[in-house]
C-alpha cells in the first residue's frame, strides 16, 4: 500500500507529549519515536512546529445527501472534513427523505465508504424525524449505527422520547437530542431577548433548549438509558447537563464552534449567515461555554456543519433556513476557545477527537465493521486517522475558497490562528501542505 513519515512533531498521547517521528505502514502506525532512516519510497512530511494527534472525528455533519445535493454531497463533505483535520464524520438524518431505515443507512454508508474517510451514520428516532412513530432502531444498529437522533427537531414528545431510551438501551446505541421546545420556541429566529426586542424579531428563549435538557436528564434517570445532548448553547444547559454526568448518568454533550466564538449581536445586521438553531446567545453564555471547554468540562466539540445554497441563505432573516458551515474552520476556533498560545494539545484532541470518537464508538476497541479505529493513542498497531496541525500558522477565512460545495460561513473574511497541515485517513495522505493530496 504506502508509506509515510511524520517528522519530528509534537506527539499528543492521551498522557504524553513528545516531540518525534511517526512512521505509518499499509494503514497502520508501526514506529513512532527517532526513527532515523526509514525504507526508501516513503512519502517523509516535516511536521516540525506542528501537533500531531489523532485525526479529528465530528459527530454532527450535514451532507445533505440524498436530496439537498446543490449544498453538499457526501464527497464533497469529506473532502471538506479532511482538510479541516477530520478522519471520520457522522452523518446527520435529516436529509431528503430521512435516515430511518436500512435501505437508506446502507446506501449513505456505501457512499461514503468510497470517499477517503469514514463516514458513519445517525439513524432517525422516529420515522420521516416526524416525532409519531419510532424508526426501526435496532434494525439500523444491525448495521453498526450506534447514535439516532431527529436532528433538526428535538423528539417533542415525553412518552415518545421515554420508550425510545427504553428501546434503544438493549442495544448499547444513543440517543442525541436537539433540546429545544418547539412550543416554547414557537417559530422564532434569533435569541430572545433585549437584542431580539431592539431588531423586531421573534426570539427562541434559552428555556426552550433548558426545558428539554432538564427532561432529557430526567428520563435518563427514569429508563437508565444513554443520551448525548447536540449542540448545547447556554450556561445552564451546561450546568445542568455536568451535574448530571457527575452523578453517574449516562450523559454526554457537545459545543459547537459558532455557539463558542459569536453572540447574539452578530444578528444586528439581519444577515441570515447568522441564523442557527439553537440561536446565537448574549456574550455571557458564550464565555460559560469556553470556560467550561478549558476546564475539560465539555466531552466534544461537534460542527453542526450546515451547508445552505446560496439562493436560500439569501432569504429574508426570519425566512431563511437554519445552520452554518462548521468543518473546514472548527480546529483553529477550538484553539482559540482554548487560550490560543496557552491551548493545551491533549484538550484540543480530547474535544476534537478522542471525545467524539468515544460518544460515536469508533475507537478502535469498538468498531466492528466498515470504520477503522479513530481517537485513539498514536502508539504502533493503532490505526493511521492521523492530524498534522500547525498551532502558530494564520489564515484568512474566504468563503469561495472552501471545499464544501456551499459557501454560507459566517467567518468570511476572519483571520484565524491554526490550519491544518496534513491529514493521513485510512492509511492514506489525504491533505498535504494544507491542500488536497
Ligand atoms: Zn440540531
Amino acid at each position: 500500500m504506502s508509506s509515510i513519515v511524520l517528522r519530528q512533531g509534537l506527539v499528543v498521547g492521551t498522557t504524553s507529549l513528545e516531540i518525534g517521528d511517526v512512521l505509518i505502514v499499509d494503514g497502520e502506525i508501526v514506529g513512532v519515536g527517532d526513527l532515523g532512516d526509514v525504507a526508501s519510497g516513503t512519502t517523509e512530511i516535516d511536521a516540525t512546529g506542528c501537533w500531531v494527534g489523532p485525526g479529528l472525528v465530528d459527530l454532527h455533519t450535514h451532507l445533505r445527501e440524498p436530496g439537498r445535493e446543490e449544498a453538499e454531497t457526501i464527497e464533497s463533505g469529506a473532502l471538506a472534513g479532511a482538510l479541516g483535520g477530520f478522519t471520520a464524520l457522522v452523518a446527520m438524518p435529516n436529509t431528503e427523505p430521512a435516515l430511518d431505515n436500512v435501505a437508506l443507512v446502507s446506501y449513505v454508508l456505501d457512499r461514503g465508504a468510497r470517499t477517503p474517510l469514514d463516514i458513519a451514520v445517525a439513524g432517525a428516532i422516529t420515522q420521516g424525524r416526524r416525532g409519531e412513530m419510532l424508526a426501526p432502531i435496532a434494525e439500523m444498529a444491525g448495521l453498526g449505527v450506534r447514535l439516532f437522533t431527529d436532528d433538526g427537531i428535538g423528539v417533542q414528545d415525553p412518552s415518545l422520547m421515554r420508550r425510545a431510551l427504553t428501546y434503544a438501551k438493549p442495544l448499547g446505541v444513543r440517543l442525541a437530542q436537539h433540546c429545544e421546545d418547539e412550543l416554547l420556541a414557537g417559530g422564532g429566529s434569533m435569541n430572545e431577548g433585549a437584542v431580539s426586542s431592539r431588531l423586531g424579531l421573534v426570539g427562541r428563549p434559552a428555556l426552550a433548549e433548558e426545558l428539554m435538557v432538564l427532561r432529557d436528564i430526567e428520563l435518563v434517570r427514569l429508563t437508565g438509558g444513554a443520551v448525548h445532548f447536540l449542540h448545547l448553547s447556554t450556561g445552564r444547559s451546561l450546568a445542568m447537563a455536568i451535574s448530571a454526568r457527575n452523578e453517574g448518568l449516562a450523559i454526554t454533550f457537545e459545543v459547537a464552534p459558532h455557539h463558542f466564538t459569536l453572540d447574539e449581536t452578530a444578528c444586528d445586521q439581519f444577515d441570515p449567515m447568522f441564523k442557527v438553531h439553537p440561536p446565537l446567545r448574549p456574550r455571557s453564555d458564550v464565555e460559560a461555554l469556553r470556560d467550561a471547554m478549558r476546564r475539560g468540562l465539555v466531552d466534544a466539540v461537534a460542527t453542526d456543519h450546515a451547508p445552505h445554497a446560496p439562493e436560500l441563505k439569501d432569504l429574508p432573516f426570519d425566512e431563511a433556513p437554519a445552520g452554518m458551515l462548521g468543518l473546514e474552520h472548527v480546529a483553529s476556533l477550538t484553539l482559540d476557545a482554548l487560550g490560543a498560545a496557552e491551548a493545551s494539545p491533549q484538550e484540543f484532541f480530547a474535544l476534537l477527537s478522542r471525545g467524539p470518537a468515544r460518544i460515536a464508538q469508533l475507537r478502535q476497541s469498538d468498531v466492528r465493521v466498515r470504520h477503522s479505529g479513530h481517537g485513539g493513542a498514536v502508539v504502533a498497531g493503532e490505526d493511521a486517522n492521523l492530524v498534522v496541525f500547525d498551532p502558530q500558522a494564520r489564515w484568512t477565512v474566504r468563503a469561495n475558497e472552501l471545499q464544501s460545495r456551499a459557501t454560507n460561513t459566517p467567518y468570511d473574511g476572519r483571520e484565524l490562528v491554526g490550519k491544518v497541515r496534513a491529514t493521513i485517513a485510512k492509511g492514506l495522505l489525504v491533505v498535504n501542505e494544507g491542500a488536497l493530496a
